[in-house]
């Protein structure tokens, strides 16, 4: 006699798989038909591969968005726009085609202002594309925000070369990048002044601080692990960063190399040039014959970024011989804090691209974040949701980069006092600025969820308790 469950259905013969929270399935990878898009009716397939093309019509302001998208966006749009990018906007404008033709990937166009609730909703507009209607009014900024917020700058130990972590350092090459993201980290150092932000510039030569980079780490064993970072390296000519690249991996102490490039998503066409694929083919033999793990880390938030062209891109990348591409998304309300939303982004990336999931890093405490910001609490919840989908190696882990610690799986969290919104963490080592520090390693720090999150009474608290911004 078989063996009956409690509902009488013999064991091994349910009515098929259960039905999931998420509903796995396999998508094809899709290129929104830029064609859709006035400015963009006649550009040819040829055009749009090209990058000398994608680099040349970049969207850098709002005249450019409007030449392209032309009345399918209302005005109303283009206003809000503008004032975002006059009061607010912590990085300047700059959209390659390929980045911008993601947005509204699914709408018909049709009569004047079609386009423009589409556009309002799309998930990669909200973090590529700001405008002033996103942010909070209430507290548009976090009084614990500041410019460099992880102290990148104060842990530099040659211009540009930050040393947080015991074995590993950050290597700013360079301060541009191909595009730039609303939302970016690096807001003090990275892209063009806007109204609300001076930059800061480097001071000496791009090749004087290279040198001092690789002087640095020639006398520093203990780094094995070397961020190649900017900025994007999409933005350094291949030549000079195959040469960075050459003065590394002579540094016998040097084992894992990594490349910071939004690039492979935001433009795909650079990393798919045969130069450059070439000279990624040359390093990467050159870093299989020494040993040294030689990936790519990317930058994609929505699994609409994941289109052929990335795809392609990527594959070329892993076909030269890269050890891996992993993504390194950040976690951003109104682009990707949902379960759904992340392990579609984490299977485009796995299966339609061969990316690894990697990291979501939660939005830091920089100026103007606050509607991207979640609290810590919901970034456990996420974590929790995304559990048991992909497989283990692939299932990206949430981190909470916590300044003057560093990156903390966000269930590592020492103390929470969900009422005020601030988290507590500690930490096993000492950045480079802790020397003679040997406290640090007994000490909490904090980091703050964003206050329209908190209960009320804990947004009385912070509005008794009103600071000055930390610095804007
Ligand atoms: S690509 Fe990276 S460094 Fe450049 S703007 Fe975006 S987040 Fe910042």
């Amino acid at each position: 006699m078989a063996l009956m469950s409690l509902t009488s259905q013999p064991i091994g013969a349910s009515a098929g798989p259960p039905h999931q929270p998420y509903r796995y399935q396999q998508r094809q990878l899709h290129e929104p038909d830029w064609r859709r898009f006035p400015g963009w009716r006649e550009v040819t397939d040829a055009e749009w591969s090209s990058v000398q093309w994608q680099r040349a019509h970049c969207v850098k302001n709002v005249r450019q968005l409007r030449e392209v998208v032309g009345d399918l966006v209302d005005e109303t749009f283009f206003t809000d726009l503008e004032r975002d990018q006059a009061e607010r906007a912590t990085m300047s404008m700059l959209l390659p085609p390929q980045m911008l033709n993601t947005m509204a990937p699914a709408s018909e166009p049709g009569g004047p202002g079609s386009l423009t609730a589409a556009f309002y909703a799309d998930p990669v507009r909200h973090y590529m594309l700001p405008v002033f209607t996103d942010r909070r009014t209430d507290w548009p900024s976090h009084p614990h925000a500041s410019r460099d917020s992880l102290h990148e700058h104060d842990m530099w130990v040659a211009e540009g070369l930050t040393h947080r972590y015991p074995t590993k350092v950050l290597a700013e090459l360079l301060p541009t990048c191909p595009q730039y993201c609303g939302h970016c980290t690096r807001m003090d150092l990275v892209g063009n002044s806007t109204p609300a932000v001076t930059k800061l510039k480097f001071v000496a030569k791009p090749v004087d601080r290279h040198t001092a980079m690789l002087d640095y780490l020639r006398r520093t064993p203990t780094v094995r692990d070397v961020v190649v970072s900017g900025g994007d390296v999409a933005n350094m000519p291949w030549p000079r960063l195959e040469t960075f690249l050459a003065g590394l991996m002579e540094i016998e102490t040097i084992r894992d190399i990594r490349l910071a490039t939004k690039a492979l998503i935001g433009l795909p066409q650079h990393w798919a040039q045969p130069e450059v694929v070439e000279g990624v083919a040359r390093v990467a033999a050159t870093a299989r014959a020494r040993g040294v793990s030689l990936a790519v880390h990317t930058h994609a938030n929505h699994a609409n970024s994941i289109t052929p062209a990335v795809a392609a891109a990527a594959g070329g990348l892993l076909d030269a011989g890269l050890r891996d591409v992993r993504n390194q998304g950040v976690l951003l309300d109104g682009v990707n804090a949902d379960p759904h939303a992340l392990l579609d982004l984490s299977f485009a990336l796995l299966d339609g691209a061969r990316i690894m999931p990697y990291y979501l890093y939660m939005c830091d405490m920089i100026p103007y974040a606050e509607h991207w910001r979640v609290s810590v609490a919901t970034a456990q919840h996420l974590q929790h949701q995304i559990m048991g989908y992909l497989p283990g190696y692939a299932t990206p882990r949430i981190v909470c980069d916590v300044p003057f610690v560093g990156k903390r799986w966000v269930h590592q969290v020492a103390g929470y006092d969900t009422e005020r919104g601030i988290s507590t963490w500690t930490k096993n080592y000492l950045t480079s600025i802790e020397a003679d520090d040997p406290a640090a390693l007994s000490r909490t720090y904090e980091y703050f969820d964003p206050i329209h999150t908190l209960p009320e009474s804990g947004q009385e608290w912070w509005a008794r308790n009103r600071l000055q911004p930390v610095s804007e």
